[in-house]
This record gives structure tokens, C-alpha cells and sequence, in this order.
């Protein structure tokens, strides 16, 4: 099936049901997100953006409403989709070189190929000498990087990231910016990019949704002009319409 559209979220609502009370996550959301665009989510916190990504990545169906990937209903976790969290996740008793590959055993695809994929992502990221360490020999920032060599090993067409920098120093964070921007461009991957720094977002989106309320709706969408786009996330920021656009972000997710 063909569908112009990597990721379609259709009229989406989401309620946590327990014993005790109802919370709606997400009411009526819809947006659709074409392939290798990069979308940023940025909202106050508790507007179900974590919520919204996880019910892309299948994790749990929603109450309401349906998501499509290239025009298949989500069902359940699917290979299209590398899902990255803040907590790297990686397992201690493991190498790094065995981390790597632990989703492709997962899915049964760990050919001498795509293993030799892995090492290369690593290499790109500068980490080629940490194959055999463990990842409590590793800075945050190398584990983070591991984690997401991790997430691309499985060449997903979409990665979803739940604020995956949010930990970390700001040398590291600018510097895993660039990296996953020139991963994500070379491969042409399609992004859906969760995270609360709004510099972040302006700096590697093509467009910005911004989510707000309680329960969580889509308050706006903001284009990410050309001259900025066309920039590394680091030269993005020192850009004249950076700061203008910071504000406009700044005062729509603010706004009560
Ligand atoms: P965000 O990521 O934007 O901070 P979340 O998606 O984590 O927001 O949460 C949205 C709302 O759903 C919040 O009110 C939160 O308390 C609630 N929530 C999140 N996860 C659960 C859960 N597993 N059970 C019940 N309520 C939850
Ligand atoms: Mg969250």
C-alpha cells in the first residue's frame, strides 16, 4: 500500500484508566508527517507528548482514533519505528558490541551485513574504540550515542525520540544533535522529536507542534524557515531569526 505520508495520527484520544480515576491523556489529535520530515513535539509538561509517542510506537493501543504508518493501522511495536528514550536502557552485563545487536536478534536479522552496519553507525559516532567495554565503562554521553546506534541498527524508516538528549551536558547534547541530524539526513529517516528544550527543537525541526492543556491538544504548528533548516543545529542557533522564533515558541507553550 502507498500512502504520501510516513506517519498519519488520526483524531487521536487517549484515557489512563485505573481503579481509582480517569486521566485523558490526549484529546482529538491529528497531524500527519511525511517521509524523512522531522517533527518536533514540544508542550509543558504532563500534556501527553510521552503519551502520543508511545501510542506511535504501538506500545499501547489508544482509546480513540488511529495512527497510520506509510498507510497501515498501528497494531503493536513494529520494526518501521525505533523508539528512544532518556534512560538509555542498556543492559550493564553486556558489551557494547553486544547491545548493538540485541534488537537484531530481537528480530532475528543479525546478518554479517547489517552487524557491520552497526559498527559502522558506532565508528560515525567516534565510539569505534568502546566495541568490547561495558556501558558502565562509558560517559552519559557515549552510552546515549550507544543507544542510539542501538536504535538505527535495526534501519527503522521512523525513529521516534522521547527527549533522548534531555540528560546530558550541553556539549554533549549539541554534539548528539549534529550527529543524529547527519544520520537522519544521509539516510533520509523520518523523525518525530519529543523534547521540552525549545532551542533544541528549532534547531533540528523542519516543523514544530506544540501541545498543550490538559488533557493534551495541538495548540499550533510552526514551520521552520528554510534559512534555518538548512543550517547544522549548532550554526542553526546563532541564525538572526533564531531568536524570534524562540519567542513566538516560547510564549505558545507559556500561554495558560
Ligand atoms: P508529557 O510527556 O507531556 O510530560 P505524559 O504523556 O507523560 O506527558 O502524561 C500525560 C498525562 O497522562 C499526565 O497527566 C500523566 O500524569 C498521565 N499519565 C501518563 N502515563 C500514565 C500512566 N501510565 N497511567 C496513568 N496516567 C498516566
Ligand atoms: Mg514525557
Amino acid at each position: 500500500m502507498t500512502s504520501p505520508y510516513a506517519i498519519q495520527v488520526i483524531n487521536l484520544t487517549h484515557t489512563y484508566i485505573s481503579k481509582k480515576e480517569e486521566i485523558v491523556a490526549l484529546k482529538s489529535v491529528s497531524f500527519d508527517v511525511s517521509p524523512s520530515e522531522f517533527v518536533a513535539l514540544v508542550g509543558s509538561s504532563g500534556c501527553g507528548k510521552s503519551t502520543l509517542l508511545s501510542l506511535i510506537a504501538g506500545i499501547f493501543p489508544s482509546t480513540h482514533g488511529k495512527i497510520l504508518l506509510y498507510g497501515q493501522e498501528v497494531r503493536g511495536p513494529t520494526p518501521l519505528t525505533g523508539y528512544m528514550l532518556q534512560k538509555d536502557g542498556l543492559l550493564e552485563w553486556r558489551t557494547v558490541e553486544q547491545n548493538l545487536t540485541l534488537g537484531l536478534e530481537i528480530q532475528r536479522q543479525a546478518t554479517r551485513e547489517k552487524i557491520a552496519h552497526a559498527r559502522f553507525l558506532l565508528g560515525q559516532m567516534g565510539l569505534s574504540h568502546v566495541l568490547h567495554h561495558f556501558p558502565s565503562q562509558l560517559s552519559g554521553g557515549m552510552r546515549q550515542r550507544v543507544a542510539l546506534v542501538r536504535t538505527l541498527a535495526v534501519q527503522p524508516e521512523i525513529l521516534l525520540l522521547d527527549e533522548p538528549f534531555s540528560a546530558l551536558d550541553i556539549q554533549n547534547k549539541l554534539h548528539l544533535e549534529e550527529l543524529l541530524i547527519q544520520v537522519l539526513r544521509e539516510h533520509k529517516k523520518t523523525a518525530v522529536l519529543v523534547t521540552h528544550d525549545l532551542e533544541e527543537a528549532i534547531a533540528m525541526a523542519d516543523r514544530i507542534i506544540v501541545l498543550g492543556g490538559q488533557p493534551g491538544e495541538i495548540r499550533r504548528t510552526l514551520e521552520v524557515p528554510d534559512e534555518i533548516r538548512s543550517l547544522s543545529p549548532l550554526k542553526a542557533r546563532g541564525h538572526a531569526l533564531f531568536r524570534p522564533l524562540f519567542e513566538e515558541l516560547w510564549r505558545e507553550v507559556e500561554r495558560p
